[in-house]
């Protein structure tokens, strides 16, 4: 497992950062590739000084050449505020990303593993949601430029596998929260911690009822390492923790551990909001030997902790 070189793209984000930390650590040779999109220089400052850590200014849309053993392609905004910003360019982040990272794994032999998201399954009418779900998706909504691009980029892995014997493997990733998220990301764990410490309004989307999923990041990273070095299992496999709240819940869980005086108040719901959201990771227990071990109040602390440190 160590000593391999290793290209992660979206390297600079959130959840891409941790795993370049972490693959560091168990001795392999990185390549960090990101756009800047919605990463940042900062959640990667503390690698530079590994020699055996590199950071490439590239757009995933774009050919690049290079020499590796694995590609782990993290490459796409993931909150809502950031991938609805330019919908056009997250499609072709998803698609043309994993375009080319495919003809770039089919022409080094190495083995891929794409970030897929539970949003495959759209506003899920079965739950827990399993990986034989086909879903139920809106193509043409304001959530569709992720949503659709991230099944047409299973679909290219599906199809690089059968045409071209590409090793590929599909993760579909359920809310991750935790350290280095951006203050402003928009995604609900960040926004509510943010608001908390601000003593600033709790702003709950609709009347809060919908469910959310929350996996801390040392857990998702885990179970992402796993996978990418487990023979014989291409996946699509579920990655998150299947406890499962309401988002009311949430906000009241923050403001009992921020102690904060903030108020709950109500914003209009997103259009195409899914109502409830749970892996069933069954899966991945039975494949990888995986779970998630840290539960949403500790895992909480931990990113309250974080925040405290980052603003103001
Ligand atoms: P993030 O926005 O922090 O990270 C994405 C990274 O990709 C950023 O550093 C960004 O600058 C980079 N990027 C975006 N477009 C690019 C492009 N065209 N070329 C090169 N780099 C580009 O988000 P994250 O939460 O760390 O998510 C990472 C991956 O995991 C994404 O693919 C996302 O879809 C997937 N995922 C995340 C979650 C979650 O809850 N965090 C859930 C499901 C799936
Ligand atoms: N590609 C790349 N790096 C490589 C090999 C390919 O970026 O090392 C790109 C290539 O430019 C193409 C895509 O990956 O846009 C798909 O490559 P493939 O060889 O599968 O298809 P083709 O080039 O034949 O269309
Ligand atoms: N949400 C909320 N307030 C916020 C941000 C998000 O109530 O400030 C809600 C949002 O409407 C959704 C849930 O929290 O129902 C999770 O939103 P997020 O953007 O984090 O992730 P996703 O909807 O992509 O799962």
């Amino acid at each position: 497992m160590s000593n391999k070189r290793i290209l992660v793209t979206g390297g600079a984000g959130f959840i891409g950062s941790h795993l370049c930390e972490t693959l560091l650590e168990q001795d392999n040779e990185v390549i960090c590739l990101d756009n800047f999109f919605s990463g940042r220089k900062e959640n990667i400052n503390h690698l530079r000084s590994n020699l055996r850590f590199e950071i490439i200014r590239h757009d995933v849309t774009e050919p690049i050449l290079l020499e590796v053993d694995q590609i782990y392609n993290f490459a796409c905004p993931a909150s809502p505020g950031f991938y609805q910003y330019n919908p056009v360019k997250t499609v072709k982040t998803s698609i043309l990303g994993a375009l080319n990272m495919l003809g770039l794994a089919k022409r080094v032999k190495a083995r891929i593993l794409q970030a897929s998201t539970s949003e495959v399954y759209g506003d899920p009418k079965v739950h827990p949601q399993k990986e034989d779900y086909w879903g139920h998706v809106n193509c043409i909504g304001v959530r569709s430029c992720y949503d659709e691009g991230k099944r047409v980029a299973e679909t290219l892995m599906y199809d690089y596998r059968k045409q071209n014997n590409v090793d590929t493997k599909i993760i579909r990733i359920f809310n991750t929260y935790g350290d280095r998220m951006l203050p402003n990301d928009g995604r609900v764990v960040s926004n509510f911690i943010v608001q908390a410490l601000q003593g600033h309004d709790i702003t709950v989307y609709g009347d809060g009822a919908q469910t959310r999923s929350f996996c801390f990041v040392d857990d998702l990273v885990a179970g992402i390492i796993k996978m990418m070095n487990k023979d014989d299992f291409t996946g699509p496999v579920n990655l998150g923790n299947p406890g499962e709240f309401t988002i009311l819940e949430l906000a009241e869980k923050v403001i009992k551990l921020t102690n904060s005086n903030s108020k709950i108040i109500n914003k209009p719901l997103p259009q195409d909001d899914p109502m409830q959201r749970k892996p069933d990771i069954s899966l991945a227990k039975e494949k990888l030997g995986w779970e998630p071990k840290i539960d949403l109040e500790e895992g909480l602390k931990r990113t309250i902790k974080y925040f405290k440190g980052v603003i103001n």
